[in-house]
């Protein structure tokens, strides 16, 4: 399984496209990603797609995904928001 990286998951091809290839939208470099919507944080975390060049087949991923923890600093995004306050368990 060592070369999982360069293998398409769908399709089972070595044939995804080479390079650095990323997402992003029309005016801000990083994609928004919701989490711990209970908590009414979100975070941006830029998501990386691997595009398999033979079916299309998009997998996206994260480069640095323990931003996505929630820590103590971290606000609800809508001042209003009321749920239940960040816990221990949640870290
Ligand atoms: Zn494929």
């Amino acid at each position: 399984m060592s070369s999982k990286s360069e293998t398409c998951s769908k399709c089972g091809e070595q044939s995804l496209i080479k390079g650095e290839l990323g997402l992003r939208t029309s005016r801000d470099l990083e994609l928004i990603m919701v989490v711990r919507k209970d908590h009414g944080v979100e975070k941006k975390v830029p998501i990386q797609p691997k595009v398999c060049g033979k079916c299309g087949f998009v997998d996206l991923f994260v480069s640095n995904p323990s931003n996505l923890k929630i820590c103590s600093t971290d606000k609800p995004i809508d001042p209003d928001f009321k749920q239940r306050p960040i816990l221990e368990y949640d870290f």
